[in-house]
């Protein structure tokens, strides 16, 4: 999952991953502007005109460098709303494997600023454009999402769709996943969950218990996580760990959870205010600018604690940052994605040899 890089940064990222107990993922919903109307999220219904200035986020970046974060995830709203967002893309991308999120209607007017992203991600929910565009409360969302997936590839900027798998197209997953592979175009997973936390001040909502998209065909779901896995040992653009698709398998089959939340351990998020939070779905805990003190605090022990024994929600990030939110877990990242890095690495002229004599 990561776009061109440096050697340097390479190697600095490697470096990262292999110090244990950091804050590996941040996700930073950079902004609370958006121009679409999705089904279930309050983000459109409460917009909000504030955010950081840029020099504010380049000072956070620098925070998050300190803390040893290996990986940032720009969203929103819709980052690509920010008109500075190419500025922030490529500071960013000086030091962290730099994701970005777009909804499809962005990426193709903003080609240049995103040039230096590792990684781009169009969400895209169904291969039909008219059921695309009922979830997404926009006219023409499909087609202009598929145009922009399209236009990245051309342009060489590494894009994936990113489906938000939920009982709305839980059924046809697997031939969304087939339509895009059979176009050399990776697939990255989100999963429907509905917000039930009581904390009042989260950070933002998604769905309703109960509403349409909340999966109810477990059995389906099983089956889902088998053909993925299987379909994954023949075609490395499936950017989901075998280890994260057995556990998401199991929970739907047994309930059961075989993994702990790391959030404000190995992963947290920052709001378009720069408040931090362990995820979206908790009250923001500190300032972006209190870190790194803050991180070594009392207070952030016994959040830890609290939220590591947390199920409140199964979102796939938050999942998939849990699972592999250790040196081993990055490492068991690096082996499955050793694919698609190793031609990344050898645009750096990234070699074993060359690391060595680097050391
Ligand atoms: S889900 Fe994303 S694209 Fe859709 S309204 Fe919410 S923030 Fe905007
Ligand atoms: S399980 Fe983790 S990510 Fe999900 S709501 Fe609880 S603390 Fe947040």
């Amino acid at each position: 999952m990561w776009g061109a890089m440096s050697l340097e940064k390479a190697i600095s990222i490697a470096v990262r991953s292999l110090t244990p107990n950091r804050p590996y993922h941040v996700q930073w919903m950079l902004t609370r502007k958006c121009n679409f109307h999705c089904k279930g999220c309050n983000v459109w219904q409460e917009q909000d005109v504030r955010e950081l200035s840029t020099e504010k986020v380049k000072r956070g970046l620098d925070i998050l460098r300190k803390l040893g974060v290996m990986e940032v995830v720009l969203s929103g709203g819709n980052p690509l709303l920010r008109e500075d967002i190419g500025e922030i893309i490529e500071y960013a991308s000086k030091f962290f494997i730099t994701t970005v999120y777009d909804n499809g209607s962005m990426a193709a007017k903003k080609i240049d600023d995103l040039r230096h992203a590792d990684f781009v991600a169009i969400s895209i929910d169904s291969l039909h454009p008219e059921k695309n565009d009922y979830v997404r409360g926009v006219k023409n969302a499909w087609k202009n999402a598929v145009r922009a997936v399209e236009k990245l590839q051309e342009e060489g900027i590494s894009v994936s769709v990113s489906p938000t798998i939920s009982q709305f197209n839980l059924y046809e997953i697997l031939d969304f996943t087939n339509y895009f592979l059979s176009r050399n175009i990776p697939v990255w997973y989100c999963l429907y969950s509905y917000d039930f936390s009581s904390d009042p001040d989260q950070i933002f909502k998604i769905g309703k218990k109960n509403d349409e998209f909340a999966i109810t065909d477990n059995k389906a779901m099983v089956e889902l996580c088998d053909s993925l896995l299987a379909l994954k040992k023949r075609n490395s653009k499936i950017f989901m760990t075998s280890k994260l698709l057995a556990a998401i398998k199991n929970l739907y089959l047994t309930g059961k959870r075989t993994w702990k939340c790391r959030a404000l351990q190995n992963f947290f998020v920052i709001d378009h205010l720069g408040r931090v939070a362990g995820c979206h779905l908790h009250n923001p805990v500190a300032s972006i600018f209190d870190l790194p003190d803050a991180w070594t605090s009392p207070k952030f022990e016994s959040l830890r604690r609290i939220y590591s024994s947390c199920t409140s929600c199964t979102y796939m990030c938050y999942i998939f940052y849990s699972i592999h939110g250790s040196v081993s877990g990055n490492l068991h990242v690096a082996k499955e994605q050793w694919k698609n890095a190793g031609r990344f690495f050898k645009k750096s002229n990234f070699t074993p040899l060359n690391l060595a004599e680097q050391r």
